[in-house]
């Protein structure tokens, strides 16, 4: 039997607010432990909530990237379970009145396009940490991360693969990071992912029974969780056996996952209405003013690179992905530089220098305005391209102009005819062979002569120019 997997994400991205969500600590990562908390995050009787607007902007700002309606009126609701990293032994969320509703995201794969409908996002707190003791005798916890603000933007049931999946997760990703709501640290677990997997035989409209998988913390781990569930469900309904609704955890070092505890209900959790925190109202101008700040999104900026820029594809591609290459880019297209030359400079050279010394686009050492620099000193003819790849690699060492790098390193390039031409004389005269075997109709030897003179001019020498004056004096010869 054939079946066909169906998939759906719920996404957490903690908002990178100043302050948490309900009270004035502070809301940064690696503090040291229990040294970011207060009465009111770790749910000391008698303590009451106040929202932090900044989250609600946040939210709404998400919703608007992700094609939402933001809904007018929406509640936090209290979702009630115990475990010792939450404290007050409920975590403030929404339940039924989400802040925003019916989205859409626009994913590419192989390069086909498809809309992934984002079922609601809503705000809510995270918990706290545990941190297991080596020896496995204790558990710490530390409640810095009580009350971090969260989005969990919960996807329609639409996707169908696992490649599908992680193109969906990078695209929010992007459009997270664009936005400027989170600063998308997976690594850090700013972006967290739980993975929602049914099987049904093909052609079969109903939905098959799902499982939920946690503790997915990057792409390839959440891609190659997706196919080992496939694997695992097909196997289990092959044999004749039924999927069991349950949550399970993704092992990533093991490549497999493993029962956590039979799936939850919503009712399990006992919702009810926060009764200490106010309905959200939401007008039109709140929303408008939050319109007004959204840049240009990835999928309408890589639009516009292919219209106006005449780059490949795969070039606005890579480039969009990254905001801050993209921003760099931008700014030397305004300073007047070839679009298709920064695109090779940008996602060649100066990738390759920012990967060595471990660097993101954001803490390039130099400006926009230094590669254009560059650039017309190569395009002028001042220097080769060789000399330019040497210079660029000395803007990563000092904060000199490309001028005065090409002056001090020695690389200005000779494109003076008046003084090539003496050596192309000479090294005609040093080869004779190369000159009969030119007259003999070999014009092999014309791009040797024309290297030998490169050697001669210590890679200096403009190629183009010495070319044409080889090739001249050549044909000079030739004819007399
Ligand atoms: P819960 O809190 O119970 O996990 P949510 O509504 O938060 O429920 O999330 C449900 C997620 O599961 C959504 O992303 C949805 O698209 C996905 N989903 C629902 N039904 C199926 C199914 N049959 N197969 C795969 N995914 C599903
Ligand atoms: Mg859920
Ligand atoms: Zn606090």
């Amino acid at each position: 039997m054939n079946y066909e997997p169906v998939i759906g994400l719920e996404f957490h991205a903690e908002l990178s607010t100043d302050t948490k969500i309900y009270c004035s600590c502070k809301n940064e990562f690696g503090q040291e432990v229990n040294t970011s908390c207060c009465p009111v995050c770790t749910g000391m009787p008698g303590t009451l909530p106040v929202l932090n607007k900044k989250v609600v902007d946040y939210a709404i700002k998400a919703g608007l990237a992700l094609n939402c309606s933001i809904t007018r009126r929406s509640k936090q609701d209290r979702k009630n379970y115990f475990y010792p990293d939450l404290p007050k032994a409920y975590q403030v969320s929404q339940f039924d009145l989400p802040l925003c509703t019916d989205g859409w995201v626009e994913i590419e794969v192989d390069g086909v396009k498809k809309r992934i409908g984002i079922t609601r996002i809503h705000i809510e707190e995270d918990a706290g940490k545990l941190i297991h003791a080596p020896l496995g005798n204790a558990s710490l916890v530390d409640f810095n991360r009580c009350g971090v603000p969260l989005i969990e933007i919960v996807s329609e049931p639409d996707l169908r693969s696992a490649k599908e999946a992680r193109a969906y997760m990078e695209t929010l990703k992007t459009i997270l990071s664009y936005i400027g709501v989170s600063d998308c640290k997976m690594e850090e677990g700013s972006l967290r992912c739980d993975i929602n997997v049914s099987l049904r035989p093909e052609g079969q409209d109903e939905f098959g029974t799902r499982t939920e998988m946690k503790n997915v913390s990057t792409f390839s781990g959440g891609e190659r969780a997706i196919e080992y569930e496939i694997a695992r469900q097909t196997e289990i309904l092959n044999a004749g056996g039924t999927i069991d609704q349950e949550t399970r955890r993704w092992d990533d070092v093991k490549g497999e996952n493993v029962l956590l505890r039979s799936k939850e209900e919503a009712h399990d959790y006992r919702y009810f209405p926060e009764p200490d925190l106010m309905p959200i109202v939401v007008d039109e101008e709140w929303i408008q003013s939050i319109r007004a700040e959204l840049p240009e999104l990835p999928g309408v900026k890589k639009a516009r690179y292919l219209a106006e820029y005449g780059i490949t594809d795969y070039e606005a591609g890579l480039i969009v992905d990254n905001k801050e290459m993209a921003h760099f880019y931008e700014e030397c297209i305004a300073l007047g530089a070839n679009p298709k030359t920064v695109a090779n400079w940008v996602l060649g050279d100066i990738s390759r220098f920012l990967k060595d010394a471990e660097m993101s686009f954001g803490q390039i050492p130099f400006g926009a305005d230094r590669l254009c620099a560059l650039i017309k000193e190569i395009d002028g003819g001042a220097i080769s391209g060789t000399a330019g790849k040497k210079v660029l690699s000395a803007m990563f060492e000092t904060a000199k102009t490309p001028a005065e790098l090409i002056e001090e390193l020695g690389l200005k390039q000779i494109s003076d005819t008046s003084a090539l031409e003496a050596l192309v004389e000479q090294v005609i005269a040093a080869n004779p062979q190369s000159l009969d075997d030119y007259k003999n109709g070999k014009t092999r030897a014309l791009g040797f002569l024309v290297g030998q003179c490169m050697k001669e001019s210590r890679g200096k020498g403009n190629p183009q120019v010495i070319n044409q004056l080889v090739l001249q004096r050549l044909e000079a010869y030739k004819n007399a």
